[in-house]
């Protein structure tokens, strides 16, 4: 395909046809965003309201600077150069990685450990970090890169009691192997840290445990932190409220520039995620996610289980992930 942007240039698996629906929250940069539609989420009723987002809220002049700031950064960010090129892996792996799901967390670790090292992730480069000594442990698959800087790729792996939890969130989790095998024949700028997240469940403690006993002079590397929560129900969502401006910015970039819907789906009223601890440290954070209002009450239910994932939308989304880790590597940071 060739890319709608400047600089985005054709990457050679993006096969998937285009979608007429690309919406125009590029220029949002975190703010409300014109033409997509929010969602709120009440907690106490599992249920979604959906509010239109208030155009009255952007003068027509705000509108137009914010535009043109976008024009001009847009340019600047997008040298004729720079090009994204990987090759996928096969919708077939990780439909193959979904399925090897397990009811009790421990084992959900060692399998994610396994398909880890299957992806080429050796032993040197995998570490296990203890955080409750009953409970697995966090795992960590580094890519070396060519500077000091990071970037953390996080899902958990554990779920709540009810359901199998394979959408929140082995269908994250279980991507982490195959991100990794996309990226790791490029050597990329930053060094990237797939961390598979423990105890998510009982109050992000595995997430909150590695930001606590990270070395305290390195956090200011982390660039970026990239959170993967409760793929595959639906096409690609970010939370927007939560995200990073830039980084928000450039998941928009990635996704027009492979003709992919975004819809900017906020669900901080359901709950918290694994990028809290990040927050707390001002780290950059995104959660890209599918949840919807129609797909809420599916979260913590006996619904939660394989037939539950779309592949064709998880696949989408591993693609657009790949491509985005790729970008803000190479390209943007
Ligand atoms: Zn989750």
């Amino acid at each position: 395909m060739s890319a709608d942007l400047p600089g985005l240039g054709p990457s050679e698996w993006v096969k998937f046809g285009p979608r007429t629906d690309v919406r125009r929250e590029s220029v949002a940069r975190g703010l409300d965003i014109p033409y997509v539609r929010k969602y709120s989420v009440f907690t106490s009723r599992r249920t979604f309201m959906p509010t239109r987002t208030s155009r009255s809220r952007f003068p027509a002049l705000t509108t137009f600077l914010i535009c043109i700031s976008w024009c001009l950064t847009g340019i600047w960010l997008f040298p004729q150069n720079a090009a994204i090129h990987l090759q996928p892996l096969s919708r077939e792996i990780i439909a193959q990685r979904l399925q090897r799901l397990h009811l009790q967390n421990a084992e959900r670790e060692t399998e994610l450990k396994s398909m880890f090292e299957e992806a080429g992730c050796e032993a040197d480069r995998i570490q296990e970090q203890i955080v409750r000594r009953k409970d697995p442990p966090n795992i960590i698959c580094t890519l070396p890169g060519a500077t000091d800087s990071l970037i953390i790729v996080g899902a958990h792996f554990d779920h709540a009691e009810e359901g199998s939890g394979a959408v929140d969130d082995w269908s994250g989790a279980s991507l982490l192997p195959s991100l990794y095998e996309t990226l790791k024949d490029t050597p990329p700028e930053h060094t990237i840290l797939f961390v598979g997240f423990t105890d998510e469940e009982k109050g992000l403690v595995g997430s909150d445990f590695y930001v606590k006993h990270f070395p305290k002079d390195q956090l200011s590397n982390m660039k970026a932190m990239v959170n993967l929560e409760c793929l595959g129900l639906a096409p690609t969502e970010v939370w927007a409220h939560f995200a990073n401006p830039e980084l928000l910015a450039d998941l928009v970039r990635v996704t027009r520039a492979l003709h992919v819907e975004l819809r900017a789906v906020n669900v901080e009223q359901v709950g918290n995620d694994d990028t809290q601890a990040f927050r707390d440290k001002k780290i950059p954070v995104i959660t890209i996610h599918s949840i919807s209002q129609e797909t809420w009450p599916i979260l913590h239910s006996k619904k939660d289980n394989l037939n539950a994932i779309h592949l064709d939308d998880l696949y989408e989304s591993y693609k657009v992930v790949a491509t985005y880790l790729s970008y803000i590597d190479h390209v943007s940071h």
